[in-house]
């Protein structure tokens, strides 16, 4: 893995130093926020963060994802920016949050732009990605895999889709 320049800009766009932006999360610091956590993933793929993708994901998804695919798809891409558009904080317990953001990236086939509401939710003080392309295997009376206590479908469940 390439050593961060922590000096530099950080690559979320936020017009902070990387250091004083999401290099500290990256470090280690939990994601005050659902917004700084999703800025914080967008710099990770940015900079080949690999174990901060899978760790920031809802851990009961994390054996579902494809870890030699995350990097392989943030390393032969040239990722073009970050925009920010809205972050809904819903509330419950534990809290539900939505940021819906803008994503450019160029790779082989072109330049992309890929627009998404990303949900998460926020457990024992640290924010979670809940990643809509892996199955939460849960029914609606199981319990929660944000390992909330709840059932899934007071928990989760109400907050997706
Ligand atoms: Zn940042
Ligand atoms: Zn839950």
């Amino acid at each position: 893995m390439p050593t961060p320049d922590t000096a530099a800009s950080c690559p979320c766009g936020s017009g902070d130093l990387l250091n004083a932006c999401c290099g500290r999360y990256h470090a280690g610091t939990p994601a005050p926020s659902a917004e700084s956590l999703m800025r914080s993933r967008y710099s990770a793929y940015v900079l080949g963060q690999v174990d901060y993708l899978l760790a920031t994901t809802l851990p009961a998804q994390q054996s579902g994802l494809d870890r030699e695919a995350i990097r392989t798809w943030s390393l032969q891409s040239t990722w073009l920016g970050l925009e920010v558009e809205q972050s809904e904080v819903l509330g419950g317990q534990p809290e539900h949050a939505f940021v819906t953001f803008t994503a450019r990236w160029h790779d082989d086939a072109g330049e992309h732009s890929h627009r998404e509401r990303s949900a998460f939710v926020q457990h024992d003080g640290q924010w979670f990605f809940i990643d809509p392309t892996v199955d939460l295997n849960a029914g609606r009376n199981d319990p929660c895999p944000c390992a909330s206590g709840q059932k899934f479908k007071k928990c989760c469940a109400a907050y997706l889709n």
